[in-house]
């Protein structure tokens, strides 16, 4: 059993009550712990502590501190910035933290740290119940949730942190808190969408909302119909009501037969006939080469786009929210498409409205609730030799668009080499609040291996 040079001895007093594992470079499953979903980050803590429990995730973060180790932790391990995993670190890992329990008579779900929403769905679809998750199944709960968490139910629910209850925190001190709104309203208030900056979630409380079956599913167009069909969608994506919401893509082909296409994402939690009338227009508009929509529980949907993002591989993503989708801004985008320089890789518009944006700017720490879209570059390839060309697409991309783009960007899609500006932007107004949340609350800045609030 290796020992690290950081508090050798505390390590063995660490493992002696740890639920979970302690592992350090050479031990069996380090290298699978420490490998997340984006392949480009390839970071060595110096210690993973594998927790099973919330008393092994405060022991962790004390004997971090007192060993004089940087602390960085993993939910999920879906951020595209890799923050969840640092050299010479103590990786505080909940991955094997799974529990769920829904109170289907209270119409709420607690959930640890470490679960998936395919784990979360599936839970709560048992009881005919769902919260807002991510637009795919993969992503942890926790990160997602601590960002803001945009989803297919953000129209008719909000983002998944406006259907958070509580929060079981674990601080700087190690100490174990139940934050909610009663209980310390600046923090629970920090919580939704200050992202990982005032300790460690091990568990989440959310309400829960009557969701069953649901239809959805893709629309697509031959690439050369794309200007016209994103001019057709900004207008008909405009009069949907908060059952509906629609995401428009230059994608490429299902069929892996590599060509581009123009796409639009169709939801409606509605009933069947009622999701068969709003969708009409969009099932109608023009002459697609594939449809692919139908009714089908909210799990699935949850679970249509996870194909295009398998585990390991390379991903580099810029977004920004757009100023409206101005002529000029397709133009541009359909032109930037044809020289994508992977068929994996995709421009996505995603859109907000409703439920999401009648929350006030400041009633959260999340800030985005104007109605309209957030444009995403989730460029992912898996040939390395194909690294460089990728990123320099995706940032040329970005700076193309940059006179169409809104001075603000989605907290969870931020990537690593993103300066204070695209920081500031993610928490807008809600910035100093935050700065002075993040002085009571951390001060020494423990929590820092994120998209850091500085105090
Ligand atoms: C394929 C893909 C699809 C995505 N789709 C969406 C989407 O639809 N909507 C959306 O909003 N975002 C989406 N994202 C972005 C995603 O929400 C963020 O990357 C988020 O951080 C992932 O959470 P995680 O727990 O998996 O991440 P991790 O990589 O495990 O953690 C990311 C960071 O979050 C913090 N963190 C994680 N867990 C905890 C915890 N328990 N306590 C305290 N801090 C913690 C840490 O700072 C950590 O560095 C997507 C990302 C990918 C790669």
């Amino acid at each position: 059993m290796a020992t690290t040079e950081a508090g050798g001895g505390q390590l063995e007093e660490l493992r002696g009550a740890f639920s979970g594992s302690i592992l350090e470079p050479g031990d069996a499953g380090y290298d699978d712990a420490r490998a997340i979903h984006n392949g480009l980050i390839d970071r060595r803590p110096a210690v993973i502590a594998r927790c099973r429990n919330t008393a092994d995730v405060a022991d962790a973060v004390r004997y971090a501190r007192a060993a004089g180790l940087e602390i960085c932790v993993r939910g999920g391990g879906h951020n595209v910035g890799g923050r969840a995993v640092v050299d010479g670190a103590l990786m505080v890992d909940l991955a094997p933290m799974k529990g769920i329990h829904v109170d289907p008579g209270a119409g709420t779900v607690r959930v640890q740290g470490g679960s998936t929403w395919r784990e979360l769905n599936r839970e709560t679809a048992v009881h005919g119940l769902a919260v807002t998750g991510g637009a795919i199944s993969t992503t942890g709960v926790a990160g997602l949730t601590l960002g803001g968490g945009l989803g297919w139910l953000m129209a008719k629910h909000g983002l998944a942190a406006d259907s958070l209850l509580g929060v079981e925190l674990v601080n700087a001190d190690g100490a174990v808190l139940d934050v909610t709104a009663e209980s310390d309203p600046d923090l629970f208030w920090a919580l939704r969408g200050g992202g990982g900056n005032f300790g460690v979630a091990t568990s989440f409380e959310f309400r829960l909302h009557p969701v069953s079956m649901v239809t959805g599913g893709l629309i697509a167009h031959p690439l050369d119909a794309a200007g016209d069909m994103l001019r057709f969608y900004r207008d008909a994506a405009d009069t949907l009501s908060d059952d509906a919401t629609v995401f428009a893509a230059l994608v490429h082909a299902p069929d892996g037969s590599g060509a581009k296409v123009a796409a639009m994402v169709v939801f409606h939690t509605g009933d069947p006939e009622a999701a068969q009338r709003e969708l009409a227009p969009f099932l109608g508009w023009g002459s697609p080469a594939m449809v692919q929509v139908g009714p089908m529980p909210y799990p699935v949907m949850n679970t249509l786009l996870d194909d295009h993002y398998p585990k390991g591989a390379l991903n580099y993503w810029i977004s920004s929210f757009t100023a409206g989708l101005s002529d000029g801004l397709i133009d541009t985008v359909v032109d930037r498409f044809e020289t994508v320089p992977s068929e994996m890789s995709a421009i996505l518009f995603e859109q907000f409205h409703g439920a999401v944006c009648r929350v006030g700017l400041t009633d959260t720490a999340i800030p985005h609730r104007e109605k309209g879209w957030n444009l995403l570059l989730p460029t992912v390839w898996t040939d390395p030799a194909d690294t460089e060309a990728c990123i320099a697409w995706t940032r040329d991309t970005h700076a193309a668009l940059g006179e169409h783009l809104a001075k603000r960007r989605w907290l969870n899609y931020l990537g690593d080499d993103q300066d204070a500006s695209a920081v500031r932007a993610a928490y807008g107004p809600n910035y100093d609040r935050l700065v002075e949340l993040k002085r009571r609350y951390d001060p020494e800045n423990v929590f820092h291996h994120n998209h850091n609030i500085v105090p």
